[in-house]
């Protein structure tokens, strides 16, 4: 179930809600990783807020999450660009 919505601090796209693409009833939490549908900024959940991640944190991540990322990444600029 979609939950809040949420501004991006980049590029100032309103995403109308927080979804999980592979769990409808997911709900944000610490850790989490989001990016704007508009500009592809990343962001990660800390204390119940997004904010926006460094390459370093990016750099950090598991190597299934970059690719992950990198997919989600391909798909919205797909959108984007139509
Ligand atoms: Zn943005």
């Amino acid at each position: 179930m979609p939950s809040k919505s949420w501004k991006c601090r980049k590029c100032g796209y309103h995403m109308d809600a927080e979804t999980c693409p592979d769990n409808d009833g997911a709900v944000p939490c610490n850790g989490d990783i989001s990016l704007c549908l508009n500009c592809g900024a990343l962001y990660k959940m800390r204390f119940k807020r997004w904010k926006p991640m460094s390459g370093k944190e990016f750099d950090k991540l598991p190597d299934g999450v970059k690719k992950t990322i990198v997919q989600y990444e391909a798909a919205r600029q797909n959108i984007v660009s139509r």
